[in-house]
């Protein structure tokens, strides 16, 4: 089986390499056929696809979409996008759209609890300043000294419920998946195990739910070997790819070489049950 890896970022979004960086280091390490999905932004991807036919690998359009249904943020991956479509770069720029206030409500949020200056810190993270996120917001608070790292700080500043966490309205979930269709690409589900109600992952009624409506408004697979699923995960997942009729992919969610889950490629083998999503995308 060739390498995949189908989900990663660079600095356009939450990264911390530039997009010809990723691609080089993905080279590297294997991998044969690679997606870069940053975070509801496309402009990465003319540099990473050049890189990447450089050194003869196969390169997959990608994004990764910011979604809320109803109260929980989900991710949802198109894979093999046309980022020249106008619908998609108009959606795509109104879910970016909401970055600024949001940060800047963030920052206030920080400084009622006694850390201030947080904003203008953040953004010098933020190679891209319209992707302004929690993941910028967190290198800060380790370079000031407030947490050894960056899992530390959402466990105690950003992630939902803490005090610098700012609920925030994303695309519908009907939209997102309108745009990476209509542009011709593919919409996989996101790191399913990851959408938590407090210290769980979602219920299956709830899950249920979920990918039946996913599968009713076209959405095509489910992402089942990533970085933060555990092996018991990769088999939920896909029994439930299975089970709801959806392709299976699979991608280490890099964000840069010392804070993520996984490196780029060298992911498990995907279930023998599951059917690669590989097989809607040449
Ligand atoms: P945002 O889109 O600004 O809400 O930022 C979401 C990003 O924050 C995710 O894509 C991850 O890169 C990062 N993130 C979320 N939760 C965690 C966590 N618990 N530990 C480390 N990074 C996280
Ligand atoms: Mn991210
Ligand atoms: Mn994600
Ligand atoms: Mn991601």
């Amino acid at each position: 089986m060739l390498d995949y890896d189908l989900h990663c970022h660079s600095n356009i979004s939450d990264g911390t390499l530039t997009p010809a960086e990723v691609v080089n280091r993905a080279f590297l390490r294997g991998v044969k056929v690679l997606a870069l999905t940053d975070h509801d932004d496309t402009d990465g991807l003319d540099e990473a696809r050049s890189t990447a036919e450089l050194h003869g690998m196969t390169f997959v359009n990608g994004v990764e979409i910011s979604v809320t249904w109803r109260k929980h943020t989900l991710h949802i991956v198109g894979l093999g996008i046309d980022p020249a479509y106008p619908p998609l770069q108009q959606g795509l720029m109104s879910v970016r759209s909401g970055r600024g206030a949001r940060a800047q409500k963030m920052a206030d949020e920080l400084a009622k609890i006694g850390i201030g200056g947080v904003l203008p810190g953040a953004l010098k993270h933020a190679s891209n300043p319209n992707m302004i996120g929690r993941a910028h917001f967190a290198r800060y608070l380790v370079e000031a000294g407030h947490c050894k790292d960056v899992k530390s700080v959402f466990n105690r500043y950003l992630a939902t419920g803490k005090p610098g966490y700012v609920p925030h309205q994303w695309a519908d979930l009907h939209d997102a998946i309108g745009w990476i269709t209509g542009s011709g690409g593919v919409a996989v589900l996101a790191h399913p195990g990851r959408y938590m109600v407090g210290k769980h992952s979602m219920g299956k009624q709830t899950m249920h739910a979920l990918l039946t409506e996913f599968a009713s408004l076209g959405g095509q697979a489910l992402e089942v070997v990533t970085g933060s699923h555990t092996p018991e995960q990769y088999a939920e997942f896909s029994r439930y790819a299975d089970e709801f009729g959806l392709l299976s992919s699979c991608g280490s969610d890099f964000h840069g070489p010392d804070e993520s889950y996984r490196d780029l490629g060298r992911l498990p083998d995907l279930p023998l049950i599951c059917r690669p999503v590989w097989e809607a995308l040449h």
